[in-house]
């Protein structure tokens, strides 16, 4: 049975959810049909006094059935669900005896919506124990009451953003934020506690159906909030572009709620919810971020047969930006780190990076001054080579020289063990060429991070000719390791992040050539979905470092032989660069002028430099700039640079941020439909070139009527 029913002899009936086969518990009906059967019991049974519901698991309840929920395309049977959940939890809270949560560990969503059903709440006060709505993270909404009882419960105005933000509060965070009542030290203490409180309030009622029931902060009708209903909803569309239902659904699930009683609350709620849950962007993120996700999590890419690693020692070359960056992460789970550059300075600034972040959090009060120093403990800024024996792991981060990362190879092989494994961070460099500088390319690999490296949650892992599937599989364990996404990719120029990420400025770029409006061609950019506009983004990369590598890019070509295929964009980098000397964002002046301490603003210079033409229509911009990528996302898995569907998607998301709500460039294609992507490129390839023509793959996926999947 998923639910215990367990009665002691003063009448307290303890109710254990505990799905059988299942690490963890999950709203389905394999759980809320013997929990509808429990309240039905408890209902009809006067000798009963109270009710304790918990978990046999480490978690209490993780949430509703993703799978479920994703398999529903009809907005009434999403709408039934929510009724038929919400139904029982609200006989839970009405059937006259107290009845308390107790929570042994994590409760999300679902989850915790059957906990704030209960009439009192305490948890197991373990710094690993999640509690929160993170329903918008999938384009969903709580539709387990959560936007009824959360606001009624701790106000409107406190209650928006953990649904809005999907936050997820720590116990103690959680009990601050009146969410929960009470903290216990074990699962003892807390079942304990639920007893006691059981038995010292026989007949508790719920805020919302007490008479007396007034909202803290006032009802969605107070002045108090009238600003909120006011500003909210621009705020969250400039933020969103109106590219996620789920955000405005809360918000009028909440107003709903705060304008009529609870039961009506509740029922408009479902309907939001089937609004959501129906929406091609729940779907899209769903897929993704959910399924896809977790299945890279789960080691979908990593080779099967290897045995699981750990690096203990860390050696890093190249303190530099990168090398700084991967220290902190690495030492961060407990690695010990060798940071080498070619001075102690240099190598003591690379550490002290992971000092100023530390420094933060010290002052966060989310670290104590001991926890720095053992942190930094583990990082040994050094000049010498000698420091590297031992280490399982050396992850090169110098200059992007093929000369200096060969010599680097070299010295740091001669130190270590046969077995270790060497990595480059390179973000051009062909990792097959790189390894040739290797006594044993076997162990070669690309480790290739994003910057900032402390935030940024993915790694592309660059397997070359040569690289065997162990070292692949102890890359991949180490990416998990310092927890962050590994996708798998093949060796190409520019991998797959970079080569995709570059079709985004340079489309922007080509816009401007064309005379389009700079506003309308940043606007187009975050109208996509995208996280920044094409010229900014190209000003943060820097105009000179593109040009630097279109430069070398092509000098590669020409040593084959063959010529390197040219982008309308590229001219513009060459103007911006060569003649107008305006680099990006780091020298102060690229697309945008930076003034010292002030806001960034488009440079009026562009009007003379890229006169403006007939304008077109913005949703051709927007199409531009997603087609690019998306087809260029495709060319990949054609040529087999990626293999997997979930590590393009998610790839895409984390690597560069493209569109979430699309769910990745693959799922994009999805959604618009294969056969009208290929249509749609091919009439953008008649307007503006060749770059738009659909890759073959998708031709034939359409012919055949596939997806991807
Ligand atoms: P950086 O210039 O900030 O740092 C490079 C560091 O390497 C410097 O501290 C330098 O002193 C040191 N160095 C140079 N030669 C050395 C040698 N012979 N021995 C030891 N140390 C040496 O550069 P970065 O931005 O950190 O980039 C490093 C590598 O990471 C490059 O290959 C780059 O392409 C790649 N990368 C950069 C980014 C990014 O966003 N900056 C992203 C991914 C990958």
């Amino acid at each position: 049975m998923s639910v215990n029913f367990e009665k002691d002899n003063d009448g307290i009936v303890t109710l254990t959810l505990d799905m059988p086969g299942r690490s963890m518990n999950v709203l389905n009906d394999e759980l809320s049909q013997p929990l509808a059967e429990a309240i039905g019991r408890i209902e009809g049974d006067a000798s009963i006094k109270g009710v304790i519901v918990t978990s046999g698991k480490k978690e209490f309840l993780a949430g509703a059935d993703i799978e479920k929920v994703f398999a529903i395309t009809d907005p009434a049977d999403a709408f039934k669900l929510a009724e038929d959940y919400k139904g029982f939890l609200r006989r839970l809270e009405l059937c006259g005896r107290p009845v308390v949560a107790a929570l042994n560990g994590t409760a999300l969503g679902g989850g915790l919506e059957l906990a704030l059903a209960c009439h009192y709440r305490i948890a197991i006060d373990d710094p690993k124990a999640q509690f929160g709505l993170p329903e918008v993270k999938l384009g969903l909404l709580p539709g387990g009451g959560g936007t009824q009882r959360l606001p009624r419960l701790i106000g409107i105005q406190p209650s928006l953003p953990l649904m809005l933000e999907g936050k997820e509060l720590k116990a103690s965070d959680a009990k601050n934020a009146g969410i929960i009542h009470a903290l216990a030290r074990d699962r003892e203490d807390l079942l304990a506690q639920a007893k006691a409180w059981c038995l010292a309030n026989p007949k508790p009622v719920q805020p919302w159906d007490d008479k007396k029931f007034k909202w803290p902060g006032g009802d969605a009708k107070a002045p108090a909030n009238g600003q909120l209903w006011a500003i909210a909803p621009s705020m969250a569309n400039a933020k969103t572009y109106g590219n996620y239902p789920a955000p405005i659904n809360i918000m009028a699930s909440v107003f709903d709620g705060g304008i009529t009683d609870f039961d009506t609350g509740c029922r408009s709620e479902s309907r939001y919810f089937a609004n959501c849950v129906v929406s091609q962007v729940s779907k899209n993120m769903i897929g993704t971020l959910w399924f896809q996700l977790n299945a890279i999590n789960k080691g979908s890419s990593r080779p099967e047969g290897v045995e699981r690693s750990t690096v203990k020692k860390l050696g890093i070359l190249g303190a530099g930006m990168m090398g700084a960056g991967i220290a902190y992460s690495s030492a961060k789970v407990g690695i010990e780190v060798v940071l080498l550059d070619t001075t102690q300075e240099a190598a003591d600034r690379g550490k002290a990076y992971s000092s100023g972040l530390l420094d933060k959090d010290l002052k966060k009060g989310r670290l104590t001054p001991e926890g720095k120093d053992q942190f930094l403990a583990r990082i040994k800024a050094t000049t010498s080579y000698d420091d590297l024996k031992g280490c399982d792991l050396v992850i090169e981060a110098v200059f992007e020289d093929r000369a200096i990362k060969a010599d680097v190879t070299r010295k740091a092989e001669a130190q270590l063990a046969r077995t270790a494994v060497f990595a480059s961070n390179t973000s051009t460099l062909p990792i097959t060429g790189l390894a040739e500088a290797s006594e044993r390319p076997k162990n070669f690999i690309g480790l290739h991070f994003f910057s900032p490296v402390d935030k940024m949650p993915l790694v592309e892992i660059i397997v070359g000719k040569k690289t065997s599937k162990e070292t692949l599989a102890r890359g991949f364990d180490y990416v998990q390791q310092i927890k962050k996404t590994p996708i798998v990719v093949n060796d190409s120029r520019g991998f797959y992040t970079s080569r995709c990420f570059a079709t985004y400025p340079m489309e922007g770029m080509t816009l401007l050539a064309e005379g389009q409006h700079p506003r309308s061609i940043e606007m187009a950019g975050l109208q996509a979905g995208m996280p920044v506009g094409p010229l900014a983004v190209q000003d943060e990369v820097s105009l000179s470092l593109s040009l630097h590598v279109l430069e070398q890019t092509r000098k590669d070509f020409a040593a084959e032989g063959k010529t390197a295929p040219e982008h309308p964009g590229v001219a513009v980098v060459e103007k911006m660069v060569k003649v107008l000397d305006r680099q990006g964002k780091k020298a102060g002046k690229g697309f945008y002028d930076y003034p010292a301490g002030g806001q960034k603003s488009l440079w009026k210079g562009l009007a003379e430099q890229f006169p403006l033409k007939e304008q077109l229509p913005q949703q051709e911009l927007i199409d531009r700039l997603l087609y690019a990528q998306a087809n260029e996302a495709a060319k990949c898995y054609e040529e087999g640079v990626v293999t997997a569907v979930g590590d393009t998607n998610i790839g895409s998301i984390f690597g560069w941020g493209f569109a979430p709500h699309q769910g990745g460039a693959l799922q994009f294609i999805n959604a618009v439909g294969v056969a009208q992507f290929v249509k749609r490129s091919k009439e953008l390839e008649k307007r503006y070139g060749e770059r738009f023509k659909p890759a073959k793959l998708l031709v034939k996926m359409a012919k055949e009527g596939r997806r991807f999947e």
